[in-house]
């Protein structure tokens, strides 16, 4: 078993401080300087805050990994754009492979023409193609992705035809279609979530909350238990799995298992609403920019209630996406009837955020946690026309949050927004302006990301002796820095059970 120590780092306010770590727990913190056996790896601090390891409470990695793998065609302006990016992705992919890409725009192409399925033929002839448009509602798939999906006979306002057939462009429900029955594999997953993990280490990360997807929970789960039976995970994950996923982890046993510490299933993942973007999320009052709609309840209180009840009796957590003050009220209800006031399970509403007092008052009192996102609060520049001046000042009101007593935890949504818990702290202490009396201070953005995100996912976070060693080493002193400066704060290295899996300079 290894060894570590960190030398010359500030903990809980200690500057000088020395961590021995071995047998992947914390041996020794001791002041000024340790000596340690020979053969111990040594990593210079220079003052720097360790933390406690830094978690994300809430992030979608298989996706991610989908997304950093496919074609990126943002800004291209014209199908010879297309065709170019597109040659280098069937080029890194193997033969037969499905290769995706997203984020071409006709608006910006000469003409505005859509692009045809003859167009990306040629540089594509045998393995399928699918490359979504920017809106993630249309798609133009190629002639051998057409065969593959049988969708040659089709007919309808999804299918677009000319003289010659099918153009390739596909829309809505077809598309839904095409990804649905498009293969996946655990090993294409495993890959996907290390291409990942290796980024999330370098942001700092020791533990991820991860959501795994409906429509590929099975090789997505797969994957992970491959990798953590070969001892090939550097981090650790506490998966949430979609209902439809419950009789499939029971009847393999996969939740009860005893297995290491990288992976463990905690619960399952439910949808109450959509999202203030497209304006489906659940309003107690209409939307200030459609007056005619308050949004989309995704389930009936009742149909809600049960699925929550089969949960908690199951012994599963349940977290709750949630994010109008409808859908919140909803998710509370729910909850309420299994948590008393204490909450062992843990259950959690993911987002909360349209979050009025009432609701925060009713959350502390059951104990309800949340899953909060910082980074929002900068990118929903428009979330002042959806709501209007009165109502988007219980918006992301995180600091109302903490101090009525709701346990919340950080969390990026990744990839909806960067993975980076540095970048996810300045948000959460500078929210861009918006509602500033609701920004955190130091130690509770901290909090968030640490301690609060250890306890949501059942894990425990602090620097002890005896106590797991997981944590994160910044490169500067960050108490009494400017909160601005915080975006530029980085990180030296992360420590997982003991293990260094990022540090500086090692790329
Ligand atoms: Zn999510």
């Amino acid at each position: 078993m290894t060894s570590l120590l960190i030398r010359d780092c500030t903990v809980a306010g200690v500057p000088s401080s020395s961590v021995y770590m071995a047998g992947g727990k914390v041996a020794r913190i001791s002041k000024g300087e340790v000596s340690v056996p020979e053969g111990t790896e040594v990593v210079e601090a220079n003052g720097g805050t360790l933390l406690p390891g830094m978690i994300d409470s809430h992030c979608h990695p298989f996706e991610y990994g989908w997304l950093k793998r496919s074609v990126d065609l943002r800004g291209v302006s014209n199908v010879t754009g297309i065709r170019l990016r597109l040659q280098a992705g069937v080029l890194r992919s193997r033969p037969g492979e499905w290769v995706f890409g997203m984020g071409w725009n006709q608006e910006d192409f000469p003409g505005r023409k859509m692009p045809h399925r003859a167009d990306i033929d040629e540089v594509s002839p045998s393995n399928p193609v699918v490359l979504t448009r920017v809106c993630g509602h249309i798609a133009v798939i190629n002639s051998r992705a057409v065969e593959e999906l049988g969708f040659g006979s089709r007919e309808g306002a999804e299918y677009e035809r000319d003289s010659g057939g099918l153009t390739g462009i596909v829309k809505e429900g077809a598309l839904v279609e095409a990804y649905r029955r498009i293969p996946r594999s655990a090993e294409r997953c495993a890959a996907d979530l290390q291409a990942v993990e290796a980024e999330a280490a370098r942001a700092g990360l020791t533990a991820l909350h991860c959501v795994v997807s409906p429509e590929g929970y099975r090789e997505e789960l797969a994957a992970l238990l491959q990798l953590e039976s070969a001892g090939s995970l550097s981090l650790r994950y506490r998966v949430y799995f979609p209902p439809e996923a419950m009789e499939f982890v029971e009847a393999e046993k996969l939740a009860a298992a005893p297995r290491g510490q990288r992976v463990r299933l905690n619960g399952v993942k439910i949808f109450a609403d959509g999202s203030l973007g497209a304006r489906t999320a659940a309003l107690r009052e209409p939307y200030a920019d459609d007056p005619s709609n308050s949004g989309i309840l995704r389930m009936t209180d009742e149909d809600l209630s049960a699925l929550v009840e089969r949960v908690d009796a199951k012994g599963f957590q349940a977290i709750i996406h949630a994010i109008g003050d409808r859908a919140v009220e909803q998710a509370v209800d729910a909850l309420a009837r299994v948590t008393g006031t204490k909450n062992p399970r843990r259950h959690r509403i993911e987002h909360a955020a349209v979050l009025p007092k009432d609701l925060r008052d009713r959350m502390a009192r059951h104990g309800i946690r949340a899953a909060v996102q910082p980074l929002f609060v900068t990118s929903d520049t428009w979330a002042v026309d959806r709501l209007g001046e009165e109502r988007v000042r219980d918006l992301y009101p995180f600091r109302s949050m903490l101090e009525s007593g709701i346990l919340a935890s950080g969390s990026s949504d990744s990839p909806v927004e960067s993975m980076s818990p540095i970048l996810g702290i300045w948000a959460s202490m500078t929210r861009g302006g918006a509602a500033p009396e609701e920004s955190l201070s130091l130690d509770q953005a901290l909090a968030i990301y640490t301690s609060n995100a250890a306890s949501n996912g059942f894990d425990e976070a602090a620097i002890s002796e005896g106590g797991p060693a997981c944590m994160t080493l910044l490169d500067s002193d960050i108490a009494g820095m400017h909160p601005a400066l915080l975006r530029k704060v980085g990180v030296l290295a992360t420590v997982v059970d003991g293990a260094l899996v990022h540090s500086y300079g090692s790329g």
